[in-house]
């Protein structure tokens, strides 16, 4: 049967009977009317959430307050506004999403149209609608939005529009790859569609997606004189299209879409399907008839779901969401909270956290020992800002109230009134043992001490103090301001509190924490080593450079290990690696040659000399031939195929990961998982390194890595958790079995 408008009025009652009560009563309770004259507003309120969501029962919900509408013949206009502090409608609710995975496709699609009919309800009444924006509109959300005839939104920073369905493996399902292309032509749609990313109500009104910005304040005021004059003129709205001149000269459109499956492919080696559908679904039905468009994108968006890669972005997502609600301990201990800070050490991380701080409008202190370093640190501060007020990410005269939060010192005056300090000195056991104990001499008795050290103890650390239990690790990626992931070091004598105090303040830093145990290399860096030292492995034994990088950035990494290692400074990856071979011997040795290239300076890009060596412009690099011939590798054996490369390289990772689990020093599983992929990218389409390892088996990653340790030696040998695992015939995570394996 054809979801005409009358056709759904009928299948309510259908639509009705798949819903339990309680979800049917919830959204009566969350989703309302309140009219005022010749306009009513639908009050987006989701109950006991701080998010309005679109779950199936809500979208009944609004079916039926649009019928109801539509029978009271006074009401001129509809204005959809959500009464949550920052949130307008944050999408589909993901569970249903997961569940749909688990249907059979002819089904599920069914089902899926259903909801798009909703939204074609709306468009097709014959008064007009209005989306009064303020908060987050994404997914369903914007869509519910573009099926409006009008959109206003306000200029607040947390209001924010886009499609980030592909994020999740899939496209937008109800309607977004039929209206938003409609409305503001194929590139900017393609733009949004395909890269998931959110914008602000700047880009939303340049390119044509919103129709009128207005400050938080005046969104009501502004959006009600709106609905009260088109109340009186009913004019609905054509779609009118930002069609750029590209799509409008012959074959330009054609063009279009070869050039973005073009960019796509370079950016993601045909790892993620979503976007790659996305844009077969629009190819076939842009300017085509709304409705068979519709059908088309329902069917797409059902073979999506349920894919391995949709099942594990979205267990991504719900880890991500984990953290979001996590307090960081077992006790639940609530953190204090951090207004005044100090960083100590105005390198390279140091004024980078001083900048993070500032942006977030923490007061923060800066010390260092001469006021030449000091400069240094605001230099990298004010750099970090100058860019984003180049992007238009904020105004220049907030990147001057941003800057004045810094202040910079060579003593320590002012730190009695500290909640935390951040400490970034160099990483040196004594200098940094020195400096906690003339700290704990200035600060007050309440503030927390974090060092920011990436591999030395924060028990031993703390216990150069009066009082350990206030002593953490808070250990940043370089770049701060782009790495997501805060590693939260607890040493043994840390207290809760102090453990809270962090998670709680690099969520507002918009962070992603992870407390971890004390231990050497703590997770992301001792995971790293034995992967970058195999890159090294890997090129005495011959293979190329490039070719390792091609090899795992196909697998799924942002850069291929070559690179990474350049990024890092081969010397800093040889002073980790052996901090590293120091505690875990053999398997950890470094690779030979590496300080004969460290004393070459060949210290990667920072020199201009790595692995590669890097020309002037962006992204020029030729393989630097005297470092190779440092190396003397063998000639490529045959039977170094890419698989086994690949293997070498991710094999070990899964081994020092399954170590780490096996020792205790996370609370989850899934901590792993979070802090390699928000700490060095690791392929989120394969849900985290566990989550892959669990993919391939235990079994067959435990004989492969039996073959790998009598082919290239014994840091391959499996250890005992693995071997217990492939035994047993267990994974790391516990079995869900959904989805389509
Ligand atoms: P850096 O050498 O760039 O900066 C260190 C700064 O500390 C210098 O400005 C120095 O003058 C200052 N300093 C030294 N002794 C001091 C003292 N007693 N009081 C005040 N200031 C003092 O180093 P960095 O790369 O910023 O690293 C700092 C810390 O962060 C180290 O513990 C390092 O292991 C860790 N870390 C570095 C990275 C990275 O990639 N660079 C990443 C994560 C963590």
């Amino acid at each position: 049967m054809e979801l005409t408008r009358e056709n759904l009025r009928k299948e309510m009652d259908s639509f009705r009977s798949s819903l339990k009560e309680e979800s049917i009563s919830h959204s009566e309770k969350s989703f309302y009317l309140e009219k005022d004259g010749e306009v009513a507003s639908i009050i987006l309120d989701e109950v006991g959430t701080k998010a309005n969501k679109l779950s199936t029962s809500n979208m009944l919900r609004l079916l039926e307050l649009f019928m109801e509408i539509e029978s009271d013949s006074k009401i001129g206009c509809i204005v959809f506004k959500s009464r949550k502090p920052t949130i307008f409608i944050a999408g589909a609710d993901i569970s249903e999403i997961e569940k749909m995975g688990e249907a059979d496709g002819e089904d599920a699609s069914q089902g899926l149209m259903k909801l798009q009919a909703v939204f074609t309800y709306l468009e097709k009444m014959p008064i007009p609608s209005i989306a009064a924006i303020h908060g987050v509109a994404v997914g369903g959300g914007l869509e519910l939005a573009l099926s409006c005839d009008y959109r206003m939104m306000t200029d607040a920073p947390e209001t924010r529009v886009g499609l980030p369905e592909v994020l999740l493996g899939v496209i937008p399902g109800w309607g977004g790859t039929q209206r938003l292309p409609r409305l503001v032509g194929l590139e900017k749609a393609l733009d949004l569609i395909l890269t998931g990313r959110q914008v602000d109500s700047r880009t939303a009104k340049k390119m044509g997606l919103v129709d009128k910005v207005a400050p938080k304040e005046l969104l009501e005021v502004k959006a009600m004189q709106w609905a009260r004059s088109l109340a009186k003129s009913r004019a609905k709205r054509r779609y009118d299209g930002g069609h750029s001149l590209m799509e409008r000269v012959p074959g330009g459109k054609y063009v279009v879409f070869e050039v973005a499956k073009k960019k796509l492919l370079e950016k993601t080696k045909g790892n993620y399907p979503a976007p790659l559908k996305a844009i077969e679904v629009i190819k076939a039905t842009y300017g085509g008839n709304l409705e068979k468009g519709l059908k088309v994108e329902a069917k797409a968006f059902c073979e999506l779901v349920g894919t391995p890669e949709s099942n594990n972005l979205i267990s991504v997502f719900f880890l991500n969401d984990a953290v979001k609600k996590d307090k960081g301990t077992e006790s639940g201990v609530a953190g204090l909270p951090v207004v005044h800070s100090a960083v100590v050490g105005a390198g390279v991380m140091g004024g980078g956290i001083a900048q993070l701080f500032a942006q977030k409008g923490v007061r923060v202190r800066l010390k260092d020992i001469n006021w030449k370093a000091i400069t240094q640190g605001f230099k990298t501060a004010h750099a970090i800002f100058a860019k984003r007020v180049k992007r238009k990410r904020m105004k220049p005269f907030e990147l001057d109230n941003a800057m004045a939060l810094i202040e910079g010192t060579v003593n320590y005056t002012g730190f009695q009134h500290t909640d935390l300090v951040v400490e970034a000195v160099v990483e040196d056991m004594e200098i940094k043992k020195k400096v906690f104990q003339q700290l704990e001499s200035v600060v007050g008795e309440k503030t927390i001490l974090a060092s920011n050290t990436s591999s030395l103890s924060i028990t031993e650390l703390s216990e150069a103090t009066k009082n350990p239990s206030r002593v953490v690790g808070m250990h940043f990626f370089n770049p701060v301001e782009k790495m997501p992931l805060v590693e939260i070091i607890r040493g043994n004598h840390t207290s809760d509190e102090a453990v809270a105090t962090i998670f709680q303040f690099s969520k507002k830093l918009g962070k992603t924490p992870v407390v971890v145990k004390d231990g050497p290399g703590f997770v992301v860096n001792r995971i790293l080593a034995p992967y970058l030292n195999e890159a090294v492995f890997l090129l005495l034994d011959g293979v190329a450079p490039e070719d390792m990088d091609q090899i795992m950035e196909k697998f799924g990494m942002p850069m291929g290990p070559a690179t990474l290692l350049d990024e890092i400074g081969l010397d800093i990856g040889a002073k980790v690696s052996k901090i590293l071979y120091g505690a875990f011997g053999d398997r950890m040795k470094p690779p030979p040659f590496m300080e004969q290239v460290v004393k070459d300076g060949f210290l990667g890009k920072k020199t201009g000399k790595g692995i590669y060596v890097y020309g002037k412009a962006k992204g020029e690099k030729t393989v630097n031939q005297e470092l190779i011939k440092t190396f003397k590798p063998k000639a490529r054996d045959a039977k170094l195929t890419d698989e086994v490369v690949e293997r070498r390289m991710t094999y070990l990772m899964v081994n020092e990961a399954a170590r780490i689990y096996a020792e205790g020093l996370v609370r989850h599983v899934s901590d792993i998982d979070v802090a390699m992929i928000f700490g060095t990218g690791f392929a989120p389409f394969r849900g985290g390194l566990l989550r892959y390892a669990d993919s391939l088996g235990a079994e067959s990653i435990v004989s492969e890595l039996e073959v790998l340790s009598r082919t290239y030696g014994e840091r391959f040998k499996p250890c005992e958790y693995l071997q217990q695992l492939s035994v047993k015939g267990g994974t790391f995570y516990e079995r869900s079995g959904n989805g389509k394996k």
